[in-house]
């Protein structure tokens, strides 16, 4: 029997299935009894429950992908920052309610149980959250799809603030169990290292090549369920642990040496050990190395197993195959296919670069020179020579294609080889992203832009057909419907639900935007927001803010292009101000920070040491009373995300023009009604194009500002002699104002402002900041004006749902068709096409 039989009471017979299958989990899946669970086990039995939930579709689901043999696609990513799922899965699953009805009826509080769950912080940032969505996007959209990854057993670090400075604590979030993955132990692939290429002649005359000696190391996986909303779809993210290979061992077991094995064991271990946790930029070290092509070695011999289970010719690779890289992380996944094709598989040069071109398209995420990456030559020497060889040759191939179309351009080919040829000769992997794919692509439209006529333009010379632009999006389902189900029972009762599948719905909005009661209710939501921020702020920061301020935030990895120092000099300035006439009406604010700064980045560390001394100074000022506070929230993270986003009243999207390939905060900010104070950045600017230009703060100078007033010759200085609230701020913050123990300690920051060429502009940037910040002040004091436009941003946000961006992936680059799942009631047990384990 089942919950689809038909029955008389449903609903009963509902809560009770529900009940017992979360009472036999707490008995026999973790031993336990009513008076030993405690409110963790509660939460794993939940989730287990919730799991056979989504068991049963997946099995569906991936028996429906085998049987269509439709176009798959696969998302190599080096990171996936997935979040917490128990919420999520009730959600898209559309057993939220029946769950919490039959956990409440046992005596438990829902929200305290799923507040148990730890969070996959399997990535960074933007990135590794782009990646997240996607995946829930293409699970609701019906897409065959995959992602794939790396099982980190520590992910992105906890950041402590500890007298006002970064701390950073190891994330072990798998110490305890991970419910929701399946350890899939018959899916272990061999990953070669070291060892030496041997290269002979076959019986035809032809060359074959042979990588011997190699250290090998174990790729397992482990497959955590991603369900879509409400469609019966449940998709894969396989992620890839690293085990040690038995054979390896038995060398050292067999010289008697037990321990030398065991310690190899553990080295080998430890590629799929620790998240490096820097953002947009690459850290150059030998072990993300080794993980990076751990993780491309060991997708792509998944991605030919699958393919080989109903194909024979390779040839058809690209009909049946898309493998979209997540930025050049996983690039080393093009060599790699190569070397299978030409070395195990025996396909000659020309189809394998053809199937080879045809399945990869390449995502660029940056255009910041520190975070391309470039590996040394004698990394791929000695770690993987095999794949330097093809790298080399691919190479020459293409560069006679260049000579061939620009005949006597040196230069050219010299900027265009794939190898540097430095004093370190190095493997530039954006050019063997482009050269290896059909596809590249820019995440906006202005960074796209940028790609085409700056950073590639080269390429784009070149191969003009392979560019194109894929604006990034967020998923509605966590971002609103989970994370703000206030406001979203809101815009249910007035315009329906359809906006959870078609977030182009929430355009009539705009209808009611000034329908008073509509806007009185919406202003009471984002004040309970508010609330609630507040109470977590009085938790965890012991700081009383004022729900009637400005929300005021700032939330993204702390990095010198964001500009979160910017932000810093109007805060100060603000204060100045209230010093100077504190009679003075102001309206009030409160300045929200959140974000991690990369270990090793000391300056952005020394930023969050300034926002927390500022912080001090401020908040304890009585003349400043709730006129102002400043606040810092540690350990910025999707969770502590969800609650910030639906209590903004402001959205800070403020780096230099030029620099952010597009954001995506941005785009949740927005969703849940604030207002943007941004530059012509990413994609505020397709923000501004949706929302209109008069329902958004822009400031700033252009990109081709940017870029003239650097060729012309920047002189940070000027501003300083100009502009005396400026020159004031700095003073203080070099002399010591807000660090009274230690006068010089901010003095570097400055340092980089005045005497090292401001890189990013702040001070060009700094008057019209200010400027539109008086603005943003002016308008707050008409609520209603206020609301309306917040309404309007809500309104114009269809345009930022991943499932839009995903629609056009599956469109232009992959060609991909949806493969509807049946739902359950249908489903056919016994069918003989069972295909084994997929
Ligand atoms: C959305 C998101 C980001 C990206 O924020 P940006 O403002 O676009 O840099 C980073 N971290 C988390 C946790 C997020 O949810």
């Amino acid at each position: 029997m089942n919950e689809y039989d038909a029955n008389p009471a449903p609903e009963l017979d509902n809560l009770i299935l529900i009940i017992k299958s979360f009472l036999e989990h707490i008995e026999y899946t973790l031993g336990k009894d009513k008076y030993t669970a405690t409110r963790y086990d509660a939460f794993n039995a939940l989730a287990y429950a919730v799991r056979d939930k989504l068991v049963e579709r997946w099995l569906d689901t991936q028996q429906a992908y085998y049987n269509s043999d439709n176009k798959r696609v696969y998302y190599i990513s080096m990171e996936f920052l997935i979040g917490r799922s128990l919420i999520n899965s009730l959600i898209n699953l559309d057993i939220l309610e029946d769950f919490r009805e039959a956990i409440t009826s046992l005596g438990y509080d829902f929200e305290e149980i799923f507040d148990e769950e730890q969070e996959a912080g399997l990535g960074n940032g933007g990135l590794g959250r782009l990646a997240a969505c996607f995946l829930d996007s293409m699970a609701t959209m019906s897409i065959p799809a995959y992602g794939y990854g790396i099982r980190y057993e520590y992910g992105i670090f906890r950041q402590k603030i500890v007298d006002g400075a970064q701390m950073e604590l190891p994330d072990n979030w798998l110490r305890y169990r991970n419910p929701w993955e399946l350890d899939r132990q018959e899916h272990l692939h061999p990953v070669k290292f070291y060892g030496r290429v041997l290269t002979t002649t076959n019986k035809f005359g032809k060359t074959v090549s042979e990588w011997v000696d190699t250290e090998d190391v174990m790729a397992m996986a482990y497959d955590t369920p991603i369900p879509g909303y409400k469609n019966n779809s449940v998709n894969t993210m396989r992620l890839w642990s690293a085990k040690s290979s038995r054979d390896f061992d038995l060398k050292f077991f067999n010289e008697g040496n037990y321990i030398r094995a065991v310690e190899k064991k553990m080295q080998t271990e430890t590629i799929s050990k620790v998240l490096y946790p820097a953002d947009n930029v690459i850290e150059g070290k030998e072990l993300r190395f080794k993980q990076e092509y751990f993780l491309a070695s060991a997708t792509i011999h998944d991605v030919l197993y699958r393919f080989k289970k109903k194909h024979t010719d390779l040839r058809l690779l690209p009909d049946k195959v898309a493998i979209q890289l997540n930025d050049t992380h996983p690039a080393l996944a093009i060599p790699e296919l190569m070397r299978v094709l030409l070395d195990l598989e025996n396909v000659d040069w020309d189809d394998a670069w053809q199937i080879t071109r045809k399945t990869f398209a390449y995502t660029n995420h940056t255009i910041l020179p520190e975070a391309l990456e470039q590996w040394p030559v004698w990394f791929f020497e000695q770690i993987l020579p095999r794949h330097l060889q093809i790298i080399f040759d691919i190479n020459k191939y293409f560069l006679e294609e260049v000579a061939k179309q620009f005949p006597g351009d040196n230069a050219r080919l010299a900027r265009m080889s794939i190898v540097e040829e430095h004093w370190e000769r190095k493997i530039r992997m954006a050019h063997l992203a482009i050269v290896g794919s059909h596809s590249v692509n820019g995440v906006a439209a202005l960074h796209s832009e940028i790609l085409k006529h700056q950073l590639f333009r080269d390429f784009y010379e070149m191969y003009p057909e392979r560019f194109n632009n894929k604006t990034n999006g967020i998923t509605q389902r966590r971002w609103l419907k989970m994370s703000n189900p206030s406001l979203s029972e809101l815009i249910g009762e007035y315009i329906g639900d359809g906006w959870v599948t078609d977030l182009y719905e929430l355009e009539k909005l705009r209808a009611v935007a000034t329908e008073p009661e509509f806007a009185a209710r919406w202003q009471a939501v984002k004040k309970l927001n508010k609330e609630k921020l507040a109470a977590y702020i009085l938790k965890h920061n012991c700081i009383q803010v004022n729900v009637d301020s400005i929300f005021d935030c700032q939330v993204k990895r702390i990095h010198e292009y964001k500009r979160q120092l910017l932000n810093v000099l109007h805060v100060i300035t603000m204060y100045n101000r209230i010093k100077e006439n504190p009679a003075g009406d102001f309206v009030p604010r409160t300045f929200i920070f959140s974000g991690k700064a990369a270990p090793a980045y000391v300056t952005a560390k020394l930023i969050i040491r300034l926002i927390n001394a500022v912080a001090t100074i401020v908040n304890n000022d009585p003349e400043v009373g709730d006129r102002m506070k400043v606040v810092f929230l540690a350990n910025y993270s999707v969770s502590l995300a969800e609650h910030i986003f639906p209590a903004a009243d402001l959205s800070e999207q403020i780096s230099t023009a030029g620099t952010e390939a597009s954001g995506t905060g941005n785009m949740k900010f927005a969703l849940n009604g604030s207002l943007t104070i941004g530059t012509l950045d990413g994609a505020n600017i397709e923000i501004m194009e949706e929302v209109g230009r008069e329902n958004i703060f822009i400031f700033g100078l252009t990109t081709d500002e940017v870029n003239n007033t650097r060729n012309k010759g920047y002189n940070p200085r000027d501003y300083y002699s100009k502009l005396p609230a400026l020159r004031r701020v700095l003073d203080q913050i070099a002399g010591g104002f807000f660090s009274p123990g230690a006068p010089d300690l901010f003095r570097p920051i400055v340092d980089l402002l005045l005497n090292q060429g401001d890189y990013y502009m702040l001070l060009a940037d700094y008057t019209s900041y200010i400027a539109c910040q008086d603005e943003v002040s002016k308008l707050y004091r008409d609520q209603n004006e206020w609301t309306r436009r917040a309404i309007l941003n809500t309104a114009g946000m269809g345009k930022f749902s991943s499932d839009r961006t995903i629609a056009e992936y599956a469109r232009d680059i992959w060609g991909i068709s949806p493969v509807c799942v049946k739902g359950a009631e249908s489903r056919q047990h016994g069918d003989s096409s069972a295909h084994g384990s997929f």
